[in-house]
């Protein structure tokens, strides 16, 4: 099996399990058609976000890197329209495509992006007392994961759901000479996991059209 096969397979499972859905292709035509990369979740981790804050009933969500608001879509239409999602995003340009995009899909009244870097956005939340979150998704800047687990952790209550993208890196993961940043960003994540009892989670190794990586999930005790 390889990578062609991985795709071909999420092709597939889409084709079969994800109706074809006129506002998300949209959506991925406007972050295309704008020169956004493409890296946002895959649409069967997009409805695996969705399931998942169906399955939590979240209404408070707390997104840590939304690009062009994909999985922001994904996740704001799992809350309903009493649900609140804030979104933070570094680059003014990215959040201006998602502000479209969530605008398109209907959902500017449950999502707020707010530009920024994520650290001084989330100690401006901290300042608003912000209320604890039901679900937050970490998907940004690989380096700042340990401190975005901090901060998911300070956000939360007991039943909290953490998840964060791109914790396997191709299985770059297990080297420890690596000298990608991004790496050793999220070797510091999982350190900082191994020995915290104040959450309790696990990775999952993916593989579909976005290659090989995987997504930590994680339960606030
Ligand atoms: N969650 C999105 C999706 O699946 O549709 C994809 C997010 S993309 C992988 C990462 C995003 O994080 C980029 O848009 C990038 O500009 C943003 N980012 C990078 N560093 C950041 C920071 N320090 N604070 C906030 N956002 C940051």
């Amino acid at each position: 099996n390889d990578v062609t096969t991985w795709g071909k397979v999420d092709d597939y499972v889409t084709e079969r399990l994800i109706p074809y859905d006129e506002v998300l292709e949209q959506v991925l035509l406007a972050n295309r058609e704008a020169g956004l990369p493409e890296i946002d979740v895959s649409p069967a981790q997009g409805k695996l976000l969705n399931v998942i804050a169906r399955i939590k009933g979240a209404k408070r969500i707390l997104e840590i890197g939304t690009l062009g608001g994909y999985s922001t879509i994904w996740m704001a239409r799992a809350i309903g329209p009493e649900g609140k999602l804030i979104s933070l995003e570094l680059d003014p340009f990215h959040a201006q495509v998602a502000k479209s995009n969530v605008a398109l899909a209907g959902l500017e009244d449950r999502v707020e992006i707010r530009v920024g870097d994520a650290l001084v956005q989330l100690e401006q939340l901290a300042k608003e007392k912000a209320e604890p979150f039901d679900l937050v998704f970490i998907d940004a800047d690989k380096p700042s994961n340990p401190n975005y687990m901090k901060w998911a952790l300070q956000f939360s209550r007991p039943g909290t759901v953490v998840i964060s993208d791109n914790v396997i890196r191709d299985g770059e993961v297990i080297d420890h000479h690596s000298t990608d940043p991004r790496v050793q960003g999220i070797r510091k994540f999982m350190d900082m996991l191994s020995g915290e009892p104040a959450i309790s989670g696990t990775a999952i190794q993916t593989v579909g059209s976005k290659g090989y990586d995987g997504f930590y999930i994680g339960i606030v005790q």
